[in-house]
């Protein structure tokens, strides 16, 4: 899977400003690594991309992006193991999945070998930031913006691709409540629910403040016609195991094909346990929480890996969930963990040395 040589514009950092962080009390997001990458599509393609000290962009206040939203990105992470080797988790999905995004923001595709180079490079020069030991991980933040300048509501036809990094401990992996959605949604049929497009994220800000205001950390959205059936919660894909079975929604336009949710059915399925794929109602699992067969719920998604739930809440009822030994929850986060830091055989051939 390594890619062919193509010359990057590289200017390194003089200095390093890691000494400034401390990786013991980390906050997700507030630090950034001493390297990003920027390419700028222009005249029809992408330029030279270049690596150079992570900083501000200057940008005109037209830019396309800050009046249509013509954005899309990508969430992956770096994994060092105890010999120091810095590891990607599936990156080709990512790098295949950004491009899906911005198919369907009319943004254009961006290229294989630039992406991997600069990955590859930037890991390597800030490759401190990644630290040893289970929970520990540099977050990958690659995205795409327009940025012609100019109001008028048409597609850029100038962008900057980019990527920065930000060492992260296990974010929100602590159990969560979550409701379920009955009002509001999250994407429709024909919509962009299935890209990682920014709009996506803040049109979820709003009722989920207002689930939060009722003590609730997420929402499960819900499909919009008929709220009926359930999809994915925050920045997660959903699993629930009723019996011994473990069910999650099938992807689709309106739900995001996460790679940790295919990740998880595949080593299920290793593991001899039924997954079903296939539509979950609300109906279904508010009647499994009552007559005892619904022994888990849990999260799955890059930032948090699989963070279990500990009830949810449906028309002002709340369903706790059981504590259930032996859990698919941890054992699954555990098989996960052991292959993305090195602990593990990989027989999937999902790890990408850097
Ligand atoms: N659903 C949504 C809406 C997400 O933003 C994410 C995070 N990318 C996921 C699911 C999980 O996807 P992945 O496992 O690829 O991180």
């Amino acid at each position: 899977m390594k890619t062919q040589s193509t010359t990057l514009d590289i200017t390194k950092a003089s200095s390093s400003r890691i000494s400034e962080v401390d990786f013991d009390n980390l906050a997700f997001g507030k630090h950034y690594s001493d390297h990003m990458m920027i390419c700028d599509y222009k005249d029809g393609q992408w330029q030279t991309p270049q690596v150079l000290p992570y900083g501000p962009l200057s940008m005109d206040p037209s830019s396309k992006v800050f009046h249509y939203g013509q954005a899309v990105f990508e969430g992956m992470k770096a994994f060092k193991d105890e010999d120091d080797k810095v590891w990607l988790f599936r990156p080709e999905d990512n790098f295949k999945r950004i491009n899906i995004s911005a198919e369907r923001l009319a943004m254009p595709a961006f290229p294989k070998e630039y992406f991997f180079e600069a990955l590859e490079t930037i890991l390597k020069f800030d490759k401190d930031w990644i630290k040893t030991g289970k929970g520990n991980s540099l977050y990958i933040r690659p995205f795409v913006i327009g940025t012609e300048n100019g109001v008028s509501a048409s597609p850029s036809s100038e962008y900057k691709f980019i990527i920065i990094c930000c060492p992260a401990k296990a974010y929100y992996s602590n159990p969560v409540k979550v409701t379920i959605a009955q009002k509001y949604s999250r994407s429709a049929d024909g919509g962009v629910g299935y890209a990682k497009a920014a709009g996506n994220y803040a049109a979820q800000f709003y009722p989920t403040n207002l689930a939060k205001e009722k003590g609730y950390d997420q929402v499960i959205w819900t499909d919009a016609n008929t709220h009926e059936y359930l999809e994915e919660c925050g920045t997660m894909n959903v699993f629930f195991r009723v019996g011994d079975k473990l069910i999650t929604a099938p992807t689709n336009d309106r739900i995001l094909d996460g790679i940790t949710r295919k990740s998880i059915i595949a080593l299920a399925e290793d593991e001899g346990v039924t997954v079903e794929v296939r539509r979950v109602s609300v109906k279904e699992i508010v009647e499994a929480a009552k007559n005892g067969e619904l022994k888990e719920i849990f999260g799955a998604g890059t930032a948090a890996t699989i963070v279990p739930f500990l009830g949810f809440d449906f028309n002002d009822e709340y369903f706790e969930l059981p504590q259930v030994e032996n859990s698919y929850g941890a054992r699954f986060k555990t098989r996960l963990q052991d292959i993305q830091y090195n602990l593990a055989e990989d027989k999937f051939n999902w790890t990408y040395e850097v």
